[in-house]
């Protein structure tokens, strides 16, 4: 996916493309979407079908790999903690063990294994490697070595934001690519899309840097989130004006939001008779949600359904937010009366 700051980050790499460089390091400003721009670009090399702009179609077998995580002739290095899928592994003793934030010595063996294998499907292979500075020097000459002889028809993609820690011998062996920050402008506007509060004094605090924000962001509002579920776990007893104070920090439409996905909960639960459906957006409120729809009835959940859609409709408007939440959560409680 490509951020809309990115355009002409994007014409530049479609330069690139018509002389692939084996190593291309992508640096700049952290949080400005350099990893996201480097899976799209990677994805672009490896569509069977690109767009005329060497975007990836979308469509294809090799895309449809990609988006799924397994396309054969690809492959991401990455430090544990920034794995998304799954579960964090358990030791032996069933302890989580801390995810970890370098790159492995065992991770990249295992790339030099993967690329000195011909490639599946006759065209690239793509490898993305972030933060490039997350490897530690073992595994950086062991890559050096890789870059210093490149198997053939193999791309390496590298990124960092500190270019500073990356060893000049690497430097060396890449074409260096420079990823722009948006302008203030662009940051913020994509940030407000994103329904930040607040969005101006976030991105402030991120330096610049949208993605940053983002996060920073959504972390804050994760105690609110769960405030919010609690209370709704409280059915009857659901304080609405209370409620709707507390979570004045929260964007109408991540409250909107929630109460559609509790809601559709509470109508599955009310509508399974014998008792076996699991929630499906929360699933560890199971027995808050089978209270609750069993205090209520399934033609009032779908009305207020209905009516939740209909405040999502006019959810932007600023002036009505702490209205609509109020009158959302009275509605809410009304259900139980
Ligand atoms: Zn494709």
């Amino acid at each position: 996916m490509l951020y809309p700051w990115q355009k002409e980050d994007w014409q530049r790499l479609g330069i690139l493309r018509e002389r692939l460089p084996h190593a291309l390091l992508i640096h700049g400003q952290q949080g400005i979407g350099k990893r996201d721009l480097a899976l799209h670009f990677a994805q672009g090399l490896l569509c069977e079908a690109p767009l005329p702009d060497g975007q990836p179609c979308g469509q294809c077998a090799a895309c449809h790999w990609f988006s799924q995580g397994n396309h054969p002739d690809f492959t991401v290095v990455r430090p544990e903690a920034l794995d998304t899928s799954g579960e964090p592994d358990t030791d032996e003793g069933g302890k989580k063990k801390t995810p970890s934030k370098i790159i492995r010595m065992e991770q990249v063996r295992a790339l030099i294994e993967a690329v000195g294998v011909g490639t599946h499907r006759a065209g690239l292979r793509v490898v993305v490697v972030y933060p490039l500075d997350a490897l530690q020097t073992e595994g950086a000459n062991a890559l050096l070595k890789t870059l210093e002889e490149p198997p053939p028809s193999t791309v390496f993609l590298l990124v960092t934001d500190r270019l500073d820690r990356i060893l000049p011998t690497i430097l060396s062996r890449c074409r260096q690519f420079s990823a722009q920050r948006p302008t203030p402008e662009a940051a913020l506007a994509w940030l407000q899309g994103q329904g930040v509060a607040d969005a101006e004094a976030q991105l402030a605090q991120a330096g610049g840097s949208p993605l940053t924000a983002l996060h920073a962001a959504e972390a804050e509002e994760q105690p609110l989130q769960r405030l919010l579920v609690s209370q709704l776990g409280a059915g009857a007893a659901f304080d609405a004006s209370a409620v709707a104070e507390q979570l004045q920090k929260l964007p109408v439409p991540a409250v909107l939001g929630i109460l559609q996905r509790w809601t559709y909960d509470l109508l599955k639960l009310r509508l399974d008779a014998a008792g076996g459906t699991a929630p499906r957006y929360f699933p560890k409120e199971r027995a808050a949600l089978a209270r609750c729809a069993g205090a209520t009835d399934a033609h009032r959940l779908q009305a207020y359904a209905t009516r939740l859609t209909a405040h999502r409709r006019s959810e932007n408007h600023p002036l009505a937010a702490r209205l609509v939440m109020e009158a959302v959560f009275l509605e809410y409680r009304q259900l139980f009366r």
